[in-house]
Protein backbone atom coordinates (compact mmCIF):
# COMPACT_ATOMS: atom_id res chain seq x y z
CA UNK A 1 0.00 0.00 0.00
CA UNK A 2 1.30 3.30 -0.91
CA UNK A 3 -0.09 6.93 -0.07
CA UNK A 4 -0.33 8.63 -3.50
CA UNK A 5 -1.61 12.15 -4.17
CA UNK A 6 -2.98 12.65 -7.67
CA UNK A 7 -3.22 16.37 -9.06
CA UNK A 8 -6.34 17.15 -10.15
CA UNK A 9 -9.67 15.68 -10.35
CA UNK A 10 -11.51 16.05 -13.81
CA UNK A 11 -12.08 12.11 -15.56
CA UNK A 12 -8.12 11.34 -15.50
CA UNK A 13 -7.50 12.50 -11.91
CA UNK A 14 -11.23 10.53 -10.36
CA UNK A 15 -10.56 7.45 -12.86
CA UNK A 16 -6.76 7.02 -11.38
CA UNK A 17 -8.14 7.41 -7.96
CA UNK A 18 -10.64 5.50 -8.33
CA UNK A 19 -8.51 2.51 -9.31
CA UNK A 20 -5.73 3.08 -7.46
CA UNK A 21 -8.14 3.14 -4.40
CA UNK A 22 -9.60 0.02 -5.16
CA UNK A 23 -6.02 -1.83 -5.44
CA UNK A 24 -6.17 -0.57 -1.65
CA UNK A 25 -3.65 2.54 -2.12
CA UNK A 26 -3.85 5.49 0.20
CA UNK A 27 -5.15 8.05 -2.09
CA UNK A 28 -5.62 11.93 -1.98
CA UNK A 29 -6.77 14.43 -4.72
CA UNK A 30 -6.12 17.80 -4.92
CA UNK A 31 -7.83 20.18 -7.07
CA UNK A 32 -7.63 23.96 -7.50
CA UNK A 33 -11.73 23.79 -8.53
CA UNK A 34 -14.59 22.82 -6.20
CA UNK A 35 -15.19 20.09 -9.20
CA UNK A 36 -18.66 21.07 -9.98
CA UNK A 37 -17.41 22.08 -13.51
CA UNK A 38 -14.47 22.26 -15.94
CA UNK A 39 -13.31 20.17 -19.25
CA UNK A 40 -15.19 16.87 -18.18
CA UNK A 41 -18.35 17.94 -17.60
CA UNK A 42 -19.62 19.63 -20.55
CA UNK A 43 -18.10 17.29 -22.71
CA UNK A 44 -20.28 14.88 -25.74
CA UNK A 45 -19.68 12.03 -23.35
CA UNK A 46 -18.56 9.58 -26.57
CA UNK A 47 -17.11 6.73 -25.68
CA UNK A 48 -14.89 5.94 -28.92
CA UNK A 49 -13.02 3.06 -30.05
CA UNK A 50 -13.68 4.41 -33.87
CA UNK A 51 -11.36 7.02 -32.85
CA UNK A 52 -7.90 5.69 -33.72
CA UNK A 53 -6.67 7.60 -35.86
CA UNK A 54 -4.70 10.63 -33.78
CA UNK A 55 -5.52 14.24 -34.58
CA UNK A 56 -2.28 14.51 -36.12
CA UNK A 57 -3.47 12.85 -39.56
CA UNK A 58 -2.70 13.17 -43.17
CA UNK A 59 -5.02 16.37 -44.50
CA UNK A 60 -4.54 18.19 -41.00
CA UNK A 61 -2.26 20.86 -42.22
CA UNK A 62 -4.37 21.52 -45.51
CA UNK A 63 -7.62 21.94 -43.73
CA UNK A 64 -6.42 23.68 -41.08
CA UNK A 65 -4.66 26.05 -42.62
CA UNK A 66 -8.29 26.76 -44.68
CA UNK A 67 -10.42 26.74 -41.42
CA UNK A 68 -8.04 29.22 -40.08
CA UNK A 69 -9.20 32.26 -42.17
CA UNK A 70 -13.34 31.50 -41.25
CA UNK A 71 -14.30 32.92 -38.52
CA UNK A 72 -17.10 29.89 -37.76
CA UNK A 73 -14.91 27.29 -39.02
CA UNK A 74 -14.27 24.35 -36.59
CA UNK A 75 -10.25 24.49 -35.79
CA UNK A 76 -8.75 27.51 -35.21
CA UNK A 77 -5.40 28.44 -33.96
CA UNK A 78 -5.28 31.78 -31.89
CA UNK A 79 -1.91 33.20 -33.35
CA UNK A 80 0.54 34.60 -31.00
CA UNK A 81 4.22 35.14 -30.39
CA UNK A 82 5.61 31.97 -28.54
CA UNK A 83 7.88 29.50 -28.57
CA UNK A 84 5.83 26.91 -27.04
CA UNK A 85 2.82 27.45 -29.57
CA UNK A 86 5.75 27.12 -32.69
CA UNK A 87 7.42 24.14 -31.07
CA UNK A 88 3.69 22.53 -30.63
CA UNK A 89 2.68 23.38 -34.59
CA UNK A 90 6.42 21.49 -35.69
CA UNK A 91 5.55 18.53 -33.55
CA UNK A 92 2.15 18.54 -34.92
CA UNK A 93 3.05 19.31 -38.52
CA UNK A 94 6.07 15.95 -38.41
CA UNK A 95 3.50 13.94 -37.12
CA UNK A 96 0.43 14.79 -39.48
CA UNK A 97 1.25 11.81 -41.65
CA UNK A 98 0.77 8.36 -42.16
CA UNK A 99 3.48 6.82 -40.74
CA UNK A 100 2.18 8.45 -37.64
CA UNK A 101 -0.90 7.17 -37.87
CA UNK A 102 0.06 3.59 -38.89
CA UNK A 103 2.25 3.53 -36.08
CA UNK A 104 -0.43 4.52 -32.95
CA UNK A 105 -3.75 3.23 -34.57
CA UNK A 106 -3.23 0.16 -32.79
CA UNK A 107 -2.70 1.29 -29.68
CA UNK A 108 -5.39 3.54 -29.01
CA UNK A 109 -7.60 1.58 -29.96
CA UNK A 110 -6.26 -0.83 -27.97
CA UNK A 111 -6.66 1.60 -24.93
CA UNK A 112 -10.27 2.64 -26.25
CA UNK A 113 -11.42 -1.14 -26.23
CA UNK A 114 -9.77 -1.54 -22.09
CA UNK A 115 -12.21 1.46 -21.37
CA UNK A 116 -15.07 0.41 -22.77
CA UNK A 117 -14.27 -2.61 -21.35
CA UNK A 118 -14.38 -1.10 -18.16
CA UNK A 119 -17.23 1.58 -18.57
CA UNK A 120 -19.84 -1.59 -18.83
CA UNK A 121 -18.84 -2.58 -14.90
CA UNK A 122 -19.24 0.97 -13.98
CA UNK A 123 -22.30 1.44 -16.20
CA UNK A 124 -23.84 -2.05 -14.36
CA UNK A 125 -23.11 -0.43 -10.73
CA UNK A 126 -24.70 2.48 -12.04
CA UNK A 127 -27.19 3.31 -14.66
CA UNK A 128 -28.09 6.57 -14.40
CA UNK A 129 -24.54 7.41 -15.90
CA UNK A 130 -27.01 6.88 -18.79
CA UNK A 131 -24.35 4.59 -20.65
CA UNK A 132 -25.84 3.61 -23.95
CA UNK A 133 -23.94 1.37 -27.16
CA UNK A 134 -26.09 3.16 -29.88
CA UNK A 135 -22.75 3.36 -32.37
CA UNK A 136 -21.40 6.76 -33.59
CA UNK A 137 -22.59 7.86 -36.44
CA UNK A 138 -20.37 9.82 -38.85
CA UNK A 139 -22.60 11.35 -41.29
CA UNK A 140 -21.84 13.45 -44.60
CA UNK A 141 -22.84 15.98 -47.02
CA UNK A 142 -20.57 15.94 -49.72
CA UNK A 143 -19.06 13.21 -51.68
CA UNK A 144 -15.25 14.73 -51.03
CA UNK A 145 -16.12 13.72 -46.98
CA UNK A 146 -17.91 10.86 -46.88
CA UNK A 147 -14.56 9.02 -49.39
CA UNK A 148 -12.56 10.35 -46.31
CA UNK A 149 -15.06 8.96 -43.58
CA UNK A 150 -15.50 5.27 -45.55
CA UNK A 151 -11.45 5.05 -45.94
CA UNK A 152 -11.70 5.00 -42.21
CA UNK A 153 -14.19 2.79 -41.67
CA UNK A 154 -12.69 0.36 -44.06
CA UNK A 155 -9.71 0.58 -41.95
CA UNK A 156 -11.10 0.34 -38.68
CA UNK A 157 -13.02 -3.21 -40.15
CA UNK A 158 -9.29 -4.54 -40.74
CA UNK A 159 -8.87 -3.76 -37.09
CA UNK A 160 -11.90 -5.41 -35.97
CA UNK A 161 -14.68 -2.59 -35.43
CA UNK A 162 -17.76 -3.37 -36.01
CA UNK A 163 -18.54 -0.53 -38.76
CA UNK A 164 -21.84 -0.33 -41.35
CA UNK A 165 -21.91 2.19 -44.27
CA UNK A 166 -24.92 3.67 -44.99
CA UNK A 167 -26.37 5.93 -47.76
CA UNK A 168 -29.16 8.69 -47.08
CA UNK A 169 -32.08 6.60 -47.27
CA UNK A 170 -30.30 3.94 -44.50
CA UNK A 171 -29.11 6.92 -42.00
CA UNK A 172 -32.83 8.31 -42.12
CA UNK A 173 -34.05 4.75 -41.78
CA UNK A 174 -31.64 4.77 -38.41
CA UNK A 175 -32.66 7.87 -37.03
CA UNK A 176 -36.29 7.62 -38.29
CA UNK A 177 -37.58 10.30 -35.89
CA UNK A 178 -35.94 13.37 -37.60
CA UNK A 179 -35.55 14.99 -40.96
CA UNK A 180 -31.85 14.41 -42.18
CA UNK A 181 -29.80 16.36 -44.86
CA UNK A 182 -27.04 14.32 -45.03
CA UNK A 183 -25.75 11.96 -48.42
CA UNK A 184 -24.63 9.30 -46.00
CA UNK A 185 -22.70 7.90 -43.25
CA UNK A 186 -20.53 5.58 -41.15
CA UNK A 187 -21.82 3.62 -38.23
CA UNK A 188 -19.23 2.50 -35.92
CA UNK A 189 -21.56 0.19 -34.35
CA UNK A 190 -19.09 -0.55 -31.26
CA UNK A 191 -19.45 3.19 -29.79
CA UNK A 192 -20.93 4.25 -26.69
CA UNK A 193 -21.97 7.20 -25.43
CA UNK A 194 -22.82 8.71 -21.61
CA UNK A 195 -24.09 11.80 -19.98
CA UNK A 196 -20.98 13.45 -18.41
CA UNK A 197 -21.98 15.27 -15.74
CA UNK A 198 -23.50 11.84 -14.34
CA UNK A 199 -20.40 9.93 -14.75
CA UNK A 200 -18.29 13.01 -13.04
CA UNK A 201 -21.04 13.11 -9.94
CA UNK A 202 -20.67 9.22 -9.54
CA UNK A 203 -16.71 9.31 -9.52
CA UNK A 204 -16.71 11.98 -6.86
CA UNK A 205 -19.55 10.14 -4.54
CA UNK A 206 -17.86 6.40 -5.45
CA UNK A 207 -14.42 7.84 -4.96
CA UNK A 208 -14.84 9.20 -1.22
CA UNK A 209 -17.13 6.05 -0.20
CA UNK A 210 -14.04 3.59 -1.21
CA UNK A 211 -11.62 6.22 1.11
CA UNK A 212 -9.56 8.70 -1.32
CA UNK A 213 -9.91 12.46 0.15
CA UNK A 214 -10.61 14.81 -1.89
CA UNK A 215 -9.03 17.99 -1.32
CA UNK A 216 -11.04 21.18 -3.26
CA UNK A 217 -9.98 24.63 -3.68
CA UNK A 218 -6.49 23.86 -3.09
CA UNK A 219 -4.20 25.34 -5.94
CA UNK A 220 -0.89 23.32 -6.13
CA UNK A 221 1.44 26.31 -6.07
CA UNK A 222 4.84 24.70 -6.63
CA UNK A 223 6.28 21.22 -6.34
CA UNK A 224 9.28 20.12 -3.98
CA UNK A 225 11.94 17.66 -4.87
CA UNK A 226 15.22 16.21 -4.13
CA UNK A 227 18.00 13.44 -5.44
CA UNK A 228 14.98 12.41 -8.42
CA UNK A 229 11.98 12.27 -6.27
CA UNK A 230 9.09 14.39 -5.22
CA UNK A 231 8.74 15.23 -1.91
CA UNK A 232 5.85 17.98 -1.39
CA UNK A 233 3.21 19.84 -2.96
CA UNK A 234 2.88 23.34 -1.79
CA UNK A 235 -0.29 24.91 -1.26
CA UNK A 236 -1.42 28.17 0.46
CA UNK A 237 -2.03 26.36 3.79
CA UNK A 238 0.22 23.18 3.66
CA UNK A 239 2.73 21.13 2.17
CA UNK A 240 1.26 18.01 1.17
CA UNK A 241 3.39 14.72 1.05
CA UNK A 242 3.07 11.23 -0.27
CA UNK A 243 4.95 7.83 -1.81
CA UNK A 244 4.24 8.94 -5.31
CA UNK A 245 2.50 11.76 -7.01
CA UNK A 246 0.28 11.86 -10.29
CA UNK A 247 0.13 14.42 -12.82
CA UNK A 248 -3.54 14.89 -14.25
CA UNK A 249 -3.98 18.50 -14.39
CA UNK A 250 -5.62 18.50 -17.81
CA UNK A 251 -4.12 21.91 -19.52
CA UNK A 252 -2.53 23.18 -16.75
CA UNK A 253 -0.13 20.12 -15.98
CA UNK A 254 2.90 21.93 -18.35
CA UNK A 255 3.14 24.53 -16.10
CA UNK A 256 3.27 22.26 -12.99
CA UNK A 257 5.40 20.06 -15.28
CA UNK A 258 7.63 22.98 -16.11
CA UNK A 259 8.64 23.48 -12.36
CA UNK A 260 9.74 19.92 -12.20
CA UNK A 261 11.97 21.00 -15.58
CA UNK A 262 9.93 18.16 -17.73
CA UNK A 263 8.62 19.74 -21.40
CA UNK A 264 5.03 18.64 -21.76
CA UNK A 265 4.30 19.43 -25.25
CA UNK A 266 0.77 20.65 -24.75
CA UNK A 267 -2.12 22.99 -25.86
CA UNK A 268 -5.69 23.73 -24.39
CA UNK A 269 -8.09 23.38 -27.23
CA UNK A 270 -11.20 25.23 -26.42
CA UNK A 271 -14.60 23.96 -27.49
CA UNK A 272 -18.19 25.20 -26.80
CA UNK A 273 -21.76 23.10 -25.79
CA UNK A 274 -25.21 23.69 -25.41
CA UNK A 275 -28.27 21.60 -24.83
CA UNK A 276 -31.53 21.77 -26.34
CA UNK A 277 -34.51 20.10 -24.19
CA UNK A 278 -36.55 17.22 -26.31
CA UNK A 279 -39.87 19.49 -25.35
CA UNK A 280 -39.30 21.71 -28.20
CA UNK A 281 -38.28 19.74 -31.29
CA UNK A 282 -37.96 16.02 -32.64
CA UNK A 283 -34.62 15.27 -31.23
CA UNK A 284 -31.63 12.81 -32.69
CA UNK A 285 -31.11 9.30 -31.08
CA UNK A 286 -28.36 8.63 -32.49
CA UNK A 287 -24.78 9.61 -30.97
CA UNK A 288 -23.37 11.46 -34.51
CA UNK A 289 -20.60 13.34 -36.08
CA UNK A 290 -21.54 16.51 -38.79
CA UNK A 291 -18.56 15.66 -40.45
CA UNK A 292 -18.22 18.70 -42.33
CA UNK A 293 -18.87 21.18 -39.49
CA UNK A 294 -17.55 18.60 -36.94
CA UNK A 295 -19.46 18.40 -34.56
CA UNK A 296 -20.77 16.43 -32.02
CA UNK A 297 -24.47 15.49 -31.28
CA UNK A 298 -24.83 13.57 -28.08
CA UNK A 299 -29.03 12.48 -27.24
CA UNK A 300 -29.09 12.59 -23.56
CA UNK A 301 -32.22 10.86 -21.05
CA UNK A 302 -34.52 14.40 -21.87
CA UNK A 303 -31.94 16.40 -24.03
CA UNK A 304 -29.54 16.77 -26.38
CA UNK A 305 -26.11 18.22 -26.40
CA UNK A 306 -24.32 19.57 -29.50
CA UNK A 307 -20.44 20.45 -29.00
CA UNK A 308 -17.81 21.30 -31.22
CA UNK A 309 -15.24 23.92 -32.63
CA UNK A 310 -11.12 23.49 -31.59
CA UNK A 311 -9.51 26.66 -30.82
CA UNK A 312 -5.67 26.47 -29.93
CA UNK A 313 -5.26 28.31 -27.29
CA UNK A 314 -3.88 29.75 -24.08
CA UNK A 315 -5.92 28.86 -20.13
CA UNK A 316 -6.40 32.34 -19.63
CA UNK A 317 -8.92 32.93 -22.60
CA UNK A 318 -12.16 31.98 -20.68
CA UNK A 319 -14.22 33.81 -23.05
CA UNK A 320 -17.07 32.38 -25.45
CA UNK A 321 -16.69 32.90 -29.09
CA UNK A 322 -20.22 33.24 -30.59
CA UNK A 323 -18.67 33.02 -33.68
CA UNK A 324 -17.90 29.69 -33.06
CA UNK A 325 -21.11 28.98 -31.73
CA UNK A 326 -23.34 29.93 -34.60
CA UNK A 327 -20.55 27.77 -36.80
CA UNK A 328 -22.15 24.75 -34.70
CA UNK A 329 -25.65 26.28 -34.68
CA UNK A 330 -25.31 26.75 -38.85
CA UNK A 331 -23.93 22.77 -39.02
CA UNK A 332 -26.65 22.13 -36.90
CA UNK A 333 -29.59 23.13 -39.01
CA UNK A 334 -27.65 22.54 -42.36
CA UNK A 335 -28.20 18.25 -41.35
CA UNK A 336 -31.19 18.42 -39.24
CA UNK A 337 -33.16 21.18 -41.10
CA UNK A 338 -36.64 20.65 -38.78
CA UNK A 339 -34.55 21.51 -35.45
CA UNK A 340 -33.83 25.07 -36.62
CA UNK A 341 -31.75 26.72 -34.01
CA UNK A 342 -30.80 30.02 -33.20
CA UNK A 343 -27.55 31.12 -31.56
CA UNK A 344 -27.71 30.56 -28.00
CA UNK A 345 -27.06 33.57 -25.54
CA UNK A 346 -23.36 32.92 -24.04
CA UNK A 347 -24.21 32.63 -20.78
CA UNK A 348 -26.13 29.18 -22.30
CA UNK A 349 -22.62 28.16 -23.56
CA UNK A 350 -20.16 26.15 -21.78
CA UNK A 351 -16.64 26.02 -22.68
CA UNK A 352 -13.63 23.43 -21.64
CA UNK A 353 -10.31 23.03 -22.35
CA UNK A 354 -9.19 19.82 -24.23
CA UNK A 355 -5.60 18.93 -23.29
CA UNK A 356 -4.12 18.45 -26.56
CA UNK A 357 -0.68 17.07 -27.40
CA UNK A 358 0.83 18.00 -30.98
CA UNK A 359 1.22 14.21 -31.60
CA UNK A 360 -2.62 13.59 -30.69
CA UNK A 361 -1.37 10.89 -28.43
CA UNK A 362 -1.80 10.83 -24.77
CA UNK A 363 1.00 10.29 -22.24
CA UNK A 364 0.22 7.79 -19.65
CA UNK A 365 3.71 7.00 -18.26
CA UNK A 366 6.36 6.82 -15.40
CA UNK A 367 8.61 9.70 -15.92
CA UNK A 368 11.92 9.14 -15.84
CA UNK A 369 13.68 11.98 -14.04
CA UNK A 370 11.14 11.37 -10.68
CA UNK A 371 10.85 7.92 -10.00
CA UNK A 372 8.15 8.78 -8.15
CA UNK A 373 6.04 10.53 -11.02
CA UNK A 374 3.23 9.36 -13.52
CA UNK A 375 2.32 11.66 -15.75
CA UNK A 376 -1.67 10.92 -17.17
CA UNK A 377 -2.83 13.99 -19.27
CA UNK A 378 -2.96 15.04 -22.87
CA UNK A 379 -6.03 12.91 -23.85
CA UNK A 380 -7.45 15.56 -26.20
CA UNK A 381 -10.54 15.15 -27.83
CA UNK A 382 -11.26 11.71 -26.42
CA UNK A 383 -10.61 12.07 -21.79
CA UNK A 384 -14.15 10.65 -21.05
CA UNK A 385 -13.64 7.49 -23.71
CA UNK A 386 -10.03 6.77 -22.44
CA UNK A 387 -10.42 8.27 -19.06
CA UNK A 388 -11.02 4.52 -17.36
CA UNK A 389 -8.09 2.72 -18.80
CA UNK A 390 -6.02 5.59 -18.25
CA UNK A 391 -7.11 5.48 -14.63
CA UNK A 392 -6.45 1.00 -14.22
CA UNK A 393 -3.05 1.66 -15.86
CA UNK A 394 -1.81 4.77 -13.62
CA UNK A 395 -2.63 2.32 -10.72
CA UNK A 396 -0.75 -0.65 -13.07
CA UNK A 397 2.36 1.76 -13.18
CA UNK A 398 2.40 2.33 -9.61
CA UNK A 399 1.57 -1.33 -7.98
CA UNK A 400 4.09 -2.20 -10.66
CA UNK A 401 2.43 -4.26 -12.22
CA UNK A 402 2.49 -5.65 -16.01
CA UNK A 403 0.07 -3.02 -17.36
CA UNK A 404 -2.86 -4.50 -19.55
CA UNK A 405 -1.96 -2.92 -22.83
CA UNK A 406 1.52 -1.71 -24.23
CA UNK A 407 2.44 1.64 -22.84
CA UNK A 408 5.16 2.12 -24.94
CA UNK A 409 3.43 5.03 -27.16
CA UNK A 410 1.96 7.11 -24.81
CA UNK A 411 5.20 8.45 -23.57
CA UNK A 412 5.83 12.40 -23.11
C1 LIG B 1 -16.77 20.45 -26.61
C2 LIG B 1 -16.04 19.22 -26.11
C3 LIG B 1 -16.53 17.97 -26.40
C4 LIG B 1 -15.85 16.83 -25.98
N1 LIG B 1 -16.40 15.62 -26.23
C5 LIG B 1 -15.75 14.50 -25.81
C6 LIG B 1 -16.31 13.21 -26.04
O1 LIG B 1 -17.40 13.07 -26.61
N2 LIG B 1 -15.61 12.10 -25.64
C7 LIG B 1 -14.40 12.22 -25.01
O2 LIG B 1 -13.79 11.20 -24.72
N3 LIG B 1 -13.86 13.44 -24.74
C8 LIG B 1 -14.51 14.57 -25.12
N4 LIG B 1 -13.96 15.80 -24.87
C9 LIG B 1 -12.63 15.86 -24.26
C10 LIG B 1 -12.67 15.61 -22.74
O3 LIG B 1 -13.66 16.44 -22.18
C11 LIG B 1 -11.29 15.91 -22.13
O4 LIG B 1 -10.32 15.12 -22.80
C12 LIG B 1 -11.23 15.56 -20.65
O5 LIG B 1 -12.27 16.20 -19.95
C13 LIG B 1 -9.89 15.96 -20.05
O6 LIG B 1 -9.90 15.51 -18.71
P1 LIG B 1 -8.70 15.81 -17.72
O7 LIG B 1 -9.02 15.14 -16.44
O8 LIG B 1 -7.41 15.48 -18.39
O9 LIG B 1 -8.68 17.40 -17.56
P2 LIG B 1 -9.68 18.35 -16.78
O10 LIG B 1 -11.06 17.85 -16.80
O11 LIG B 1 -9.40 19.73 -17.29
O12 LIG B 1 -9.18 18.22 -15.28
C14 LIG B 1 -7.96 18.79 -14.84
C15 LIG B 1 -8.16 19.23 -13.40
O13 LIG B 1 -6.90 19.68 -12.87
C16 LIG B 1 -7.13 20.75 -11.99
N5 LIG B 1 -5.88 21.51 -11.85
C17 LIG B 1 -5.15 22.08 -12.82
N6 LIG B 1 -4.05 22.69 -12.32
C18 LIG B 1 -4.09 22.49 -10.99
C19 LIG B 1 -3.24 22.89 -9.90
N7 LIG B 1 -2.11 23.59 -10.11
N8 LIG B 1 -3.61 22.56 -8.63
C20 LIG B 1 -4.75 21.83 -8.42
N9 LIG B 1 -5.58 21.44 -9.40
C21 LIG B 1 -5.25 21.75 -10.67
C22 LIG B 1 -8.24 21.53 -12.69
O14 LIG B 1 -8.95 22.36 -11.78
C23 LIG B 1 -9.12 20.41 -13.27
O15 LIG B 1 -10.19 20.07 -12.43
C24 LIG B 1 -14.62 16.96 -25.26
C25 LIG B 1 -14.15 18.23 -24.94
C26 LIG B 1 -14.83 19.35 -25.35
C27 LIG B 1 -14.29 20.71 -24.99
Amino acid sequence: MKNCIVIGGGIIGLCSAYYLAKAGHRVTVLDKSDLSDGCSYGNAGMIVPSHFIPLAQPGMIGKGIRWMFNSKSPFYVQPRLSADLLQWGMTFYQHANAKHVEASKQALLDLSLMSKDLYKDLAAARPDIFYQEKGLLMLYQSEKVGEEEIEVGEMAKTLGVDVDFLDQQGVQQLEAGVQLNALGGVHFKSDAHLYPNALMSFLKQEVEKIGVEIIRNTFVESIEKTNGKITGLKTANQTYTADEFVLCAGSWSPLLAKQLGIKIQLLPGKGYSFNISDQENNLPTIPSILCEGKVAVSPFKNSVRFGGTMEITQVKNTGINLNRVEGIVNTVNSFYPEINLETPDSKEVWSGFRPCTPTGMPIISRNNKYSNLTICTGHGMMGISLGPASGKLVEEIISEQKTTVDINRFTE
